[in-house]
C-alpha cells in the first residue's frame, strides 16, 4: 500500500475583523473551518473551489507560513512542530512552496544563481557546493546555467522566473512541494511547458505534489486526486478521473459544468450556480451550499453533512447521497436556490 506522507487533521483558522471603526464586537471569517485529509506520497492532490474557499489559507496553514488556531499536521507519521517531534526546520526543508506572483518570489537584488543557492546555505551547505548545485538545478528547470545564473529576475520572462522558483524549492530535495496558482499568471503555452516540467521534475525527484488551481482544466491534467473546498470546507474528494466524471455533490457538478467547452454545440445555456456566495462571516446553517443548492431540503439547512464514502476513496458531504441522512428523496425544494438569497 502506498504511504500516507502528510495528514492534515481538524485545521481551522478564523481571521478577526473588526464590523467598523467605532464597533467593539470582534467577528471573524472562517477560513478554514475543521478540515481533514490525507496527501498519498508520489501523488498529486489538486485543490479547487471558488476564490474565498480556503484552498491557499490550507496552503499557507500545511507550510507553517502562518499558525492554525488548531489542528495538527503530521509529516511521514510525525507531528509538526509543538506537537511531535517534527522541528519546524526540519519540516520547512521537506515541505516548499512555490507561489503564483513569480516576480515578487524573487529577491530583485540576487541573481539567480544566488538565488537558488541561499536557502542550502543558511543551511550549511557550502558556498561552492550551493552554487554548484544551483547550476544542475537550473539545467533540470530547463534554463541553460551558462546563460541564466548571472542574471536578475528582472531580465527574466515570467515563464523563466516561474522555472527559477520550482528550483529554488527543489534545492532543499523537499518531499513534498506545495503549488499555490503556480502556472495562473502564465500564457497558455507557457504553462503547458511549466505543467510539463513539473510531471517531469515530480518523477525524477519522486515528489508529492499539492497542486492550487482555480483552472478545473489544468487540475485534470495534473493531478491523481482533487479536493473540492467550499467556504472553508471540504464538500468532495477523490481519485480525479472518478470526480470529474461521476461528481457526487452538486456544488462540483456546477464548477464542473462552468468549466468553458471548446465545443459549441455544448455551450453553458443557464448558470450552473445560484444566488450569492454566502458572507464567511456568517456561514449557512447545516450545509454550507444549501441556499444556493437546486437539491436542498429541509434538513440541508439543520444538519451539517459529514464527509462519507460513495465508492472506496471517493467522499462527499452532501445528504443528497448518504440514504440513511434523512434526505426525502420525494420531498419539495426548499426554495433557498430559485430565489437567489444570500444569508
Ligand atoms: Fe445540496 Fe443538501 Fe447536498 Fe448540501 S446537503 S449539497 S444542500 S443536497
Amino acid at each position: 500500500m502506498t504511504p500516507i506522507i502528510l495528514q492534515v487533521r481538524n485545521l481551522k483558522k478564523y481571521f478577526p475583523v473588526r464590523a467598523n471603526l467605532f464597533s467593539r464586537e470582534q467577528k471573524v471569517v472562517h477560513a478554514v473551518d475543521d478540515i481533514s485529509f490525507n496527501v498519498t506520497k508520489g501523488r498529486t492532490l489538486g485543490i479547487v473551489g471558488e476564490s474565498g474557499c480556503g484552498k491557499s489559507t490550507t496552503a499557507r496553514l500545511i507550510a507553517n507560513l502562518m499558525p492554525a488556531d488548531s489542528g495538527a499536521i503530521i509529516f511521514n507519521g510525525e507531528g509538526v512542530g509543538e506537537i511531535g517531534g517534527l522541528e519546524l526546520k526540519s519540516f520547512r526543508k521537506k515541505l516548499q512552496m512555490v507561489f503564483q506572483d513569480s516576480f515578487a518570489s524573487l529577491n530583485p537584488r540576487l541573481t539567480i544563481s544566488e538565488t537558488i543557492s541561499y536557502g542550502p546555505m543558511v543551511h550549511d551547505t557550502s558556498k561552492e557546493d550551493a552554487h554548484l548545485q544551483a547550476h544542475d538545478l537550473l539545467a533540470k528547470v530547463g534554463l541553460d546555467p551558462d546563460l541564466f545564473a548571472s542574471r536578475y529576475p528582472h531580465e527574466l520572462s515570467g515563464g523563466q522566473r516561474q522555472r527559477v522558483n520550482i528550483a529554488r524549492a527543489l534545492a532543499f530535495n523537499p518531499e513534498v512541494v506545495i503549488l499555490d496558482e503556480a502556472v495562473a499568471a502564465l500564457d497558455k503555452s507557457v504553462q503547458a511547458q511549466v505543467l510539463n516540467l513539473l510531471q517531469d521534475l515530480k518523477a525524477e525527484f519522486e515528489l508529492t505534489y499539492l497542486f492550487i488551481s482555480h483552472d478545473l482544466h489544468v487540475v485534470h491534467y495534473i493531478s491523481d486526486d482533487v479536493m473540492v473546498m467550499y467556504l472553508g470546507q471540504i464538500v468532495e474528494m477523490g481519485p480525479v478521473e472518478q470526480v470529474y466524471s461521476e461528481a457526487a455533490h452538486p456544488y462540483t457538478r456546477a464548477l464542473l459544468s462552468a468549466v468553458p467547452s471548446m465545443d459549441p454545440a455544448h455551450r453553458t445555456q443557464k448558470s450552473p450556480i445560484t444566488g450569492d456566495p454566502p458572507n464567511p462571516i456568517h456561514p449557512p446553517s447545516g450545509c454550507r451550499f444549501h441556499d444556493r443548492c437546486e437539491h436542498a431540503r429541509a434538513i440541508c439547512a439543520s444538519l451539517v453533512p459529514a464527509l462519507m464514502p460513495v465508492q472506496s476513496s471517493h467522499v462527499v458531504a452532501c445528504h443528497m447521497n448518504h440514504p440513511s441522512s434523512g434526505y426525502e428523496t420525494s420531498g419539495s425544494d426548499v426554495q433557498y436556490a430559485s430565489a437567489g438569497a444570500t444569508r
